[in-house]
């Protein structure tokens, strides 16, 4: 799904040239939840940004879907964005005079998608990230955690083929992070969607299939973990 191919990026600051990436080769499969892990300032951010085609590379290639995204242009990468990408953000991002069915259903509206087909849209994905009672709630009327769930619809109301979060449990404590990387493990698997996601917690890596640990720009390692922790049972999720 994903191949990253000898990517390096230069930031010159002034008369400093800084390798933020250097030469970084990944490959990502369909419906493989992908780990990027590091401390602050090896490379994450900027490696998911440019996977997700939002800053160019200086150099290598990324190769999303079999089309290579370094060679596209802002119009191509809008559309390719719009057709196969989903954002989740550590701060979630939410437009504060909206509600959570209007914040879910932006995406949509993006999309030219009739009114009454984009709220019953947003709707049930409202439902299906547990917070279907809460839509017409505003974010300030909503915890992190409750937050972050719209977060993650909003991601998913295109049904992405991937989706891309930088740190989407950073603001929760660690009961509702847990609790929102076993929901979101949960709906990648059922929905076959790739997830990559950055996080400096180790901790989070325990989810993923793949644990990709990145320091100074440079990929350290890459581990399989074959027994990724289980998204919750049918019987859990419903109480
Ligand atoms: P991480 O996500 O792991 O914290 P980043 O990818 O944000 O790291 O940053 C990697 C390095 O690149 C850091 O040294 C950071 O300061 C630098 N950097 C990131 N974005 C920019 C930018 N737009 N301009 C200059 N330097 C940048």
């Amino acid at each position: 799904m994903i191949d990253v191919r000898n990517v390096k990026k230069i930031y010159k600051i002034g008369q400093n040239v800084l390798n933020a990436l250097d030469g970084v080769s990944l490959t990502i499969e369909e419906g493989e939840f992908c780990c990027i892990v590091g401390r602050s300032g090896s490379g994450k951010s900027t490696l998911l940004n440019l996977m997700a085609g939002l800053e160019p590379v200086s150099s290598g290639q990324i190769i999303i879907a079999n089309k290579h995204v370094e060679k596209m242009n802002e119009r191509e990468l809008i559309l390719f964005r719009q057709q196969n990408v989903g954002f989740v953000f550590q701060s979630y991002n939410l437009i504060p005079s909206m509600t959570a069915l209007e914040n879910t259903a932006l995406p949509l509206t993006f999309r030219g998608v009739k009114k009454s087909v984009r709220l019953k849209a947003a709707r049930e994905m409202l439902e299906a990230v547990g917070v279907g009672s809460h839509y017409k709630h505003k974010p300030s009327q909503m915890s992190g955690g409750q937050q972050q769930r719209v977060g993650l619809a909003r991601a998913l109301v295109l049904n992405p083929k991937i989706v891309f979060a930088d740190e989407p449990t950073g603001n929760l404590d660690s009961k509702t992070s847990s609790e929102m990387m076993t929901l979101i493990t949960r709906i990648m698997h059922e929905r076959n969607q790739t997830f990559v996601m950055v996080t400096h917690d180790p901790t989070m890596a325990q989810y993923a299939d793949k644990v990709v640990h990145i320091l100074d720009g440079k990929i350290t390692s890459i581990e399989k973990n074959e027994h990724p922790m289980q998204f919750e049972a049918p019987a859990a999720r419903e109480a």
